[in-house]
């Protein structure tokens, strides 16, 4: 990171500028704690929650909620790993590519790029290889990679996982590998996954370990192949993580519907069915974005069983 560096604010962040994704580096290596044995095999299924960073919102309008509407100009962003007796399965990779963090674990100020000359500011303070491997997962240890959609926030360390099975609509697919990507899309992040083995779920639910515990939910409209997972923990019950479903919880609270939605009337339908299942089924939901409610949620190497 040659980068000018300087010092905002309290002087704990630092903006490195311009830092362009769709450059990004080949991942570091080595970036696993030397000589960690791997997590033991769960005998019921975890939820480990990385903190994967804290986006900047310029513009609450993007969402159809005023400022004043809203006690936040951040979203949280997450990176999810299910480890279960079966297979382990990462859900959502970061907005910031490993490649780019800066070692020390002081959290950093850092611009992305997007193709359509839009930027956006993420601070983060770890890489999520480093997060794995103080969990004790490795990259290679991934046996599912699945994004709830193929925006740049969710995709950001999608390569690093094209060893594993990817699961995804077909629909989606089409999208991200078109001759022109939709936008809010950094293709460079998840090429990989081109050429790795891959599930084209076609039902509404798809049952990842075949036991119910782990449930991806086809929730269309923020983008085409919009998915949300479902889980079944021993011990914290039923949550449901929500993708973009929602971003603010005042989206939830007042019914708002982001404007830049690919088919707000689906968004609409979908989240009602939701609305639906988390009834029928006492489930959570546990919104990704919302930076006041991940905020209080346990981090890795803590987990939810
Ligand atoms: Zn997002």
């Amino acid at each position: 990171m040659s980068h000018m560096l300087r010092f905002i604010t309290a002087g704990l962040l630092l903006l490195a500028s311009p830092v362009l994704v769709g450059q990004a580096r080949p991942s570091a290596a080595g970036l696993q704690t030397p000589g960690k044995p791997s997590a033991d095999k769960p005998r019921t299924p975890r939820l480990y929650i990385f903190d994967c960073g804290t986006l900047d919102v310029a513009d609450t309008g993007r969402f159809r909620l005023k400022r004043e509407e809203v006690t936040t100009d951040k979203l949280s962003v997450g990176c999810y790993l299910v480890a279960h007796p079966r297979g382990t399965m990462i859900w959502d990779t970061g907005a910031v590519p490993d490649a780019m963090v800066m070692p020390g674990g002081a959290p950093v100020r850092y611009r992305i790029a997007l193709p359509d000359a839009q930027e956006r500011f993420v601070t983060l303070a770890k890489s999520l290889k480093t997060q794995l491997a103080e969990a004790g997962y490795k990259p290679a240890d991934v046996t599912h990679v699945v994004l709830s959609h193929y925006h740049y926030d969710h995709s950001a360390n999608t390569n690093d996982f094209a060893s594993a099975t990817w699961l995804v609509r077909q629909v989606e697919r089409d999208a991200m590998f078109a001759a022109k990507p939709p936008d809010l899309v950094l293709p460079s992040t998840y090429s990989a996954l081109r050429g790795s083995k891959t599930t084209i779920i076609k039902t509404d639910d798809h049952d990842v370990f075949g036991d119910g515990t782990v449930v991806i939910k086809f929730a269309p409209g923020h983008t085409p192949g919009h998915q949300v997972l479902s889980l079944k923990l021993a011990n914290t019950g039923r949550v449901v993580l929500s993708g973009d479903l929602y971003h603010y919880p005042e989206e939830r609270r007042l019914g708002r519907i982001p404007t830049f939605d690919d088919n707000q009337e689906q968004t609409a339908k979908t989240r009602l069915a939701l609305d639906a299942f988390l009834k029928q089924n006492a489930a959570q939901l546990w919104i990704q974005h919302d930076y006041t409610a991940s905020a209080k949620l346990k981090k890795a190497p803590q987990y939810y069983d």
